[in-house]
């Protein structure tokens, strides 16, 4: 088979219709042979129902369900693990991106088999001067100056590679999953072509500011101890100053204060590393599987 396209989905029962129909007549015009696999990750709506309807239609459309809803990462991860093309392909389900960018994609990783990765980005960011797209940029920014991996600004999930890259990121262990910071890591040559993704025309983005910093938040403890260093020299600019002070005068109360504060803030930031660290050694599943339908195996 040529091409696996994973599909997370969550709360997107509106979507899954046009997104199919959109999704067929695309790969009708490559003549490609396929496998559509949809991750229901745990919706409320009727997102499965919708799926189980497409799937009984078409042999190649393939249905996992989460137990509940485990983020998409989870969800990516279950399609990447259950996926059998030789390329493999990543996609909303919300016609934020097109199906028929993913077939270009695709083709541009045929035709130049020197790439391993054709990986779409967002040229052109918002400016509608909310927190989120003040943040965006110092994201980046913190990621790229400290961390192991590059990002490309802008840099999406939205996807094609072979193969040989998907072994690679689910040969990574790690529970706490971060899959843009991970292509980076594994190498390979990638490709990187614009795209302008679409407004939603259904149901709304799930990711809220709070959900965003915490991602981001992920992102740099999963790829940088620069955070870390930081804290070490902090620590050791502050007993210099202590220990001076003590030889040559007394410490104001608003400077212990700010120490005492400032303590307290580099203590946070270990912890986050801690939490990551606990969270790993829990060693719990990353998703759990309800129900599997249209593969091979069940
Ligand atoms: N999604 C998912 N699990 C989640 C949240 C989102 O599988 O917990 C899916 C969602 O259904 C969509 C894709 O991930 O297909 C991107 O989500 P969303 O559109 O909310 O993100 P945005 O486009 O706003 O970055
Ligand atoms: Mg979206």
């Amino acid at each position: 088979m040529n091409l696996s396209i994973i599909v997370p989905c969550y709360n997107e029962c509106e979507s899954i219709d046009e997104f199919y129909a959109e999704m067929i007549n695309s790969l009708k015009e490559e003549k490609i042979t396929y496998e559509l696999i949809f991750i229901d990750d745990g919706s409320s709506d009727d997102t499965l129902i919708k799926l189980k309807e497409i799937s009984k239609k078409n042999k190649n459309v393939k249905i996992i369900s989460f137990s509940k809803n485990f983020g998409k990462e989870a969800a990516m991860l279950a399609g990447l693990e259950n996926s059998s093309g030789k390329y493999i392909s990543i996609i909303d389900a919300d016609m934020q991106q097109l199906p028929k960018t993913l077939l270009e994609m695709y083709k541009k990783l045929i035709d130049n088999t020197e790439y391993d990765v054709v990986a779409a980005y967002r040229e052109k960011r918002g400016n509608d001067g909310s927190l989120k797209t003040l943040l965006t940029p110092i994201f980046y920014r913190i990621m790229n100056k400290t961390s192991e991996v590059s990002l490309l600004p802008g840099a999406s999930d939205f996807r094609v590679f072979k193969s040989c890259v998907k072994d690679a990121i689910i040969s990574l262990p790690e529970r706490s999953r971060f899959l843009k910071g991970m292509f980076s890591w594994v190498g390979f040559n990638t490709i990187y072509v614009p795209y302008e993704p679409d407004n939603r025309k259904y149901g709304e983005s799930k990711w809220s500011l709070l959900n965003l910093i915490k991602y981001a938040i992920g992102g740099i403890v999963s790829f940088s101890i620069f955070p870390l260093a930081v804290v070490f020299i902090i620590g050791l600019f502050m007993f210099l100053i202590a220990f001076l002070n003590l030889l040559f005068n007394d410490l104001g109360i608003k400077t212990v204060i700010f120490f005492i504060s400032l303590n307290g803030l580099m203590i946070g930031i270990i912890s986050l590393y801690l939490i990551r660290m606990y969270k790993n050694s829990l060693s719990r599943p990353i998703y759990i599987i309800k129900e599997k339908i249209g593969f091979k195996s069940n």
